[in-house]
C-alpha cells in the first residue's frame, strides 16, 4: 500500500474499502430485499466483464482502495467468482478481499473461494428455525446454509461472520438463541437493523385487515402469497432497534462485554464472557456511523456510487468501453469521492429510489 495515493472526502473521511456488487441475479427472493418474481436483470452485455471488473478493482487499488467485497444479488453465482478473486489477491495495493452471501452454493464453493485467495466471509442468515427460513428468503433451505457455514469453517476461512436481520414478530425472538450459538462456535454474528429499500410497494386495504387480524406474521404471509416483497412503510413498522436486539440478548445470557475483533468496520461488538465468537450490532438506522464510512460502491454494472442510500451515481462503463485510460479513470474516482455525502437521511424519511440492495450490493 506503501507508495499508494489515499483518497479522503471533505469532510476528513478516508476511503480506503470498495464494494462491487457482482451480479444482481439471486437464487433467494429475501422479503426485504426483491420480490418474488425477482427484479428485470440487466443483459449480459450491460454487465461489466471479469476482466473489466477486475481492471477497475485495480485502479481502485491504487487510489489506496485496500479491501474488497464481493457482494451482489449472489456473488457465487458468477462462475468466473474464483478466477476474479484470484486476480485481486495478486494486486499489491489489496489488503483483503472478501465475500457475502447467502451460503446456499458454499458447501461447493467454499473450497475453491479458499484457494483463490478469499480471505473473509460473510454469510448472511436470519433464521435458526427451519420452518422460518422459506418465508424469509422464499428459497433454499436452512440445512443448506448451516452446510455451506460448516464448508466454510472447515476450510478455515475466519473470521466468519453471520449477518442477521431482525424484523419484529418475524425473527426478534431468536436474538438470543443466535447469541448461544457464538458460545461454541467462533463466529461472529451482527445484527442489522432493516433498512427500507426502494421497489417496496405501498400498503392496500387488504394489508391492513391481515395486520389487523395477525399482526406482522400476517402481512408476511399475505404478501408471500402475492409475491411482493415487503413495503417501505411495513419495513418500518417491523423495524427492531439495535438496543432492543441486545437487551434481549442480555435478559438471557447476562451483561455483554465488549471485544474487539480484528475487522469490527461499523458494528459496536460483545462477547457473552467466555464465548467463542462475538455479538456485533450494525446501527445504521438508529445510531448511524457516517462520520466512520470508508466506502464506495461499484455496481455490476459500472457505476459507481459514494453511498448506499443516496442515489447519485457515476457510469465508468461508458469511459472504459470507449477506451479512457487508467488516470482518467482515477480521475473519476476522485470525483465520486469530492461527492461524498455527508450522511444518510433515513430518520428523516429520505427513500432510496434507484435502485434496490440487491442491484447496489449490500
Ligand atoms: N446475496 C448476498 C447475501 O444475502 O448475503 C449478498 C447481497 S445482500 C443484498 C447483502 C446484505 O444485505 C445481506 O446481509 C442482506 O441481509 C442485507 N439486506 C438486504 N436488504 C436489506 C434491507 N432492506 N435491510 C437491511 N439489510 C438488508
Ligand atoms: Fe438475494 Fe441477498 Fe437479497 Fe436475499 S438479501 S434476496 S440472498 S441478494
Amino acid at each position: 500500500m506503501g507508495d499508494y495515493e489515499q483518497l479522503r472526502d471533505p469532510y476528513g473521511r478516508i476511503i480506503d474499502y470498495l464494494r462491487v456488487s457482482i451480479t444482481d441475479r439471486c437464487n433467494f427472493r429475501c422479503v426485504y430485499c426483491m420480490p418474488e418474481s425477482g427484479f428485470p436483470v440487466t443483459p449480459k452485455e450491460e454487465s461489466l466483464t471479469n476482466e473489466e471488473l477486475v481492471r477497475l478493482i485495480g485502479i481502485a487499488s491504487t487510489l489506496g482502495m485496500s479491501k474488497i467485497r464481493l457482494t451482489g444479488g449472489e456473488p457465487l453465482l458468477r462462475k468466473d467468482l474464483p478466477e476474479m478473486i484470484r486476480e485481486v489477491s495478486k494486486m499489491p495495493g489489496v489488503r483483503e478481499i472478501s465475500c457475502t452471501t447467502n451460503g446456499f452454493m458454499l458447501t461447493q464453493l467454499a473450497a475453491p473461494l479458499r484457494e483463490a485467495g478469499l480471505t473473509r466471509l460473510n454469510v448472511s442468515l436470519d433464521t435458526l428455525k427451519p420452518e422460518r427460513f422459506e418465508p424469509i428468503a422464499r428459497r433454499g433451505s436452512l440445512q443448506e446454509v448451516l452446510d455451506g457455514i460448516q464448508a466454510a469453517f472447515d476450510e478455515g476461512i475466519l473470521p466468519l461472520k453471520i449477518n442477521c436481520v431482525a424484523m419484529k414478530g418475524i425473527n426478534d425472538d431468536e436474538a438470543a438463541d443466535f447469541a448461544s450459538w457464538t458460545l461454541t462456535k467462533p463466529v461472529h454474528v451482527r445484527f442489522i437493523e432493516l433498512m427500507p429499500m426502494r421497489w417496496s410497494l405501498d400498503e392496500t386495504p387488504s394489508d391492513f385487515d391481515a395486520f389487523a387480524a395477525h399482526g406482522e406474521k400476517g402481512l408476511l404471509q399475505l404478501r408471500q402469497a402475492r409475491g411482493d416483497m415487503l413495503s417501505d412503510s411495513q419495513m418500518r413498522r417491523m423495524f427492531v432497534s439495535a438496543e432492543t436486539l441486545q437487551e434481549s440478548i442480555e435478559k438471557v445470557h447476562g451483561p455483554l462485554e465488549p471485544a474487539e475483533i480484528a475487522t469490527n468496520g461499523p458494528a459496536r461488538t460483545f462477547r457473552i464472557p467466555g464465548a467463542k465468537g462475538t455479538i456485533g450490532f450494525i446501527s445504521q438506522i438508529t445510531n448511524d456511523f457516517c462520520s466512520k464510512c470508508n466506502r464506495l460502491r461499484l455496481t455490476h454494472d459500472g457505476f459507481l456510487r459514494p453511498c448506499l442510500m443516496s442515489d447519485g451515481e457515476l457510469d465508468l462503463r461508458t469511459p472504459i468501453r470507449l477506451g479512457a485510460s487508467d488516470n482518467e479513470i482515477r480521475d473519476l474516482f476522485r470525483h465520486v469521492v469530492a461527492h461524498k455525502p455527508e450522511r444518510h437521511y433515513l430518520a428523516e424519511g429520505q427513500k432510496v429510489v434507484g435502485r434496490g440492495m440487491s442491484q447496489i450490493g449490500g
